[in-house]
């Protein structure tokens, strides 16, 4: 078959490509001459930020997709000539033109006139190549920035001229059968269609252009809010840790100069003996008393900075034999109480350090017997239950209970609701909250005053089952 007799056969625009033909057609981005115009748009050393942005794959996708559908390569080309996404292409070009040097020279001087048309300003222009084809393309801007061209081409507009082709074939020396077989591939085009071919096409790249832009400044927020978190994250860290160093050398220090006043007032009164009348001796006692108080605050805060300050709440821990603990250590609190303190659930194992889980019991059940109702012998029960990814432990008493505005006021350090008449240092809850917190959980209160209060707090559940419904929880 000549080049003169395949007029007839042709396919066209519209008409649905065997894809056997498709597959003869070849990939133009890894082609020689393409990788040797530099630098494919992901690489670092990428001339243009902007292209480097475009969601190439996706253009890449769609054009294979329009080229199975539509019969037209199409191809996102930059302003150098480089193609960038394309379709697969038709093999005159990729076989013949592309590949002899001689008209390799003439493919990329129309991609580069081309794209000079699109660069003077016009939105699309239809275009003869020097080698004989058609090309149509159409500007793709980003920001305002023309940063490249979408190509459909290698069609003709009218049957191949038959002289002119065979003129081309024999000056670069083509085999004539095979590029008459090529030639007989490339589809003829009605060239109406064009415009609206072109303007769907740039649409799409221009759109999917915007979108990949939009997809990076947004990573890139992100990226920027999430370095900042992490700073301030350390910031307070370190923060925590030189208040906890502060806390607990202040403390430390501040016990020697009461130390000396605590003595000194002894001595005093000693040395003055009989000399003291009666309110003197008052006025010694409330110094004294007051010295002991402060020395009892010093250790509670020396305690409050200690939590956590060595350990890592990792080993796994039977809450079951820590409420053992807690209740023995109570052993004398809650039998002259005549408390009945019982566990509803069994209690799971949960990552932690075991002397504080310990403590934390311990100071709640101490409270719930301390302040427990006048009217009522204490009852004291325990119950955990799986929530999401944690679990929930609750102390329930029936004691004096808390008044609803008090519930956050009293985890803060020395705070108090009850008077002198109940002993206490006020800093139990804030010891409690540090350790739920060390551990990963929180904690609050409900109740009511007159009915009893009811201590909740949270932690983190690593078995394999976390997060199943609460029917396994008990299991
Ligand atoms: P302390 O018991 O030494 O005063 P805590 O920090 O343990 O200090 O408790 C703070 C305050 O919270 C207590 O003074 C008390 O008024 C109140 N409180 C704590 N637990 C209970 C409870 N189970 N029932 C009623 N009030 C409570």
């Amino acid at each position: 078959m000549g080049p003169e007799d395949h007029g007839a056969s042709l396919p066209s625009a519209g008409v649905v490509v065997r894809s056997s033909q498709i597959e003869k057609m070849r990939d133009p981005l890894s082609a020689e001459w393409n990788v040797a115009l530099g630098p494919t748009p992901g690489a670092e050393q990428t001339a243009d930020e902007l292209l480097y942005q475009i969601d190439l794959g996706l253009l890449n996708e769609i054009f294979d997709n329009f080229l199975a559908v539509v019969g037209l390569p199409v191809a996102v080309i930059d302003l150098k000539g480089k193609v960038l996404a394309s379709s697969k292409w038709q093999r005159l070009c990729m076989d013949f033109h592309r590949v002899n040097p001689g008209t390799l020279t003439r493919c990329l001087a129309s991609d580069v006139d081309l794209s000079r048309q699109m660069q003077e300003g016009k939105d699309f222009a239809i275009y003869r190549c020097k080698n004989g084809l058609t090309d149509t393309a159409t500007r793709i801007v980003v920001e305002g920035r023309h940063v490249a061209n979408l190509f459909i081409g290698q069609f003709m507009l009218a049957p191949p001229d038959a002289g002119y082709f065979r003129a081309q074939q024999e000056e670069f020396g083509f085999e004539a059968k095979a590029y008459a077989e090529a030639l007989s591939e490339i589809p003829i085009v009605a060239e109406d269609r064009l415009p609206a071919l072109l303007r769907l096409m740039g649409g799409m790249a221009q759109q999917i252009a915007r979108q990949s832009v939009a997809n990076i400044r947004v990573r890139k927020a992100y990226a920027v809010v999430e370095q900042q978190v992490a700073e301030r994250t350390r910031e307070l860290a370190d923060l925590n840790v030189e208040l906890q160093q502060f806390a607990y050398v202040a403390s430390h220090d501040m016990r020697e100069p009461l130390r000396m006043i605590s003595s000194y007032l002894a001595l005093l009164e000693r040395r003055l003996g009989n000399d003291l009348d009666g309110e003197c001796r008052d006025f010694f006692g409330f110094a004294k008393d007051g010295a002991k108080r402060l020395d009892r605050m010093i250790l509670s805060l020396l305690d409050y900075s200690r939590i956590g300050r060595d350990s890592q709440p990792q080993e796994p821990v039977a809450l079951g034999e820590v409420l053992d603990e807690a209740i023995a250590n109570l052993g004398v609190a809650i039998e002259t109480a005549q408390a009945r303190v019982a566990r509803l659930a069994p209690l799971p194992i949960v990552p932690g350090n075991r002397d504080e889980l310990v403590r934390l019991l311990q100071n709640l059940i101490a409270n719930s017997v301390k302040y427990r109702s006048p009217d009522r012998l204490p009852v004291v029960t325990i119950s955990a239950r799986r929530e999401g990814l944690f679990w929930q432990l609750s102390i329930a008493d029936n004691g004096v209970g808390i008044a609803p505005e008090h519930h956050d006021r009293i985890f803060g350090i020395f705070q108090r609701l009850h008077g002198v008449d109940v002993e206490g240092s006020g800093i139990g809850l804030a010891i409690v909250k540090k350790i739920v917190q060390h551990h990963g959980g929180h904690i609050w209160v409900e109740g009511e005053p007159g009915v009893g209060s009811t201590f909740h707090f949270t932690l983190p559940d690593v078995s394999p089952s976390a997060g199943k419904g609460p029917l396994e929880a008990s299991r």
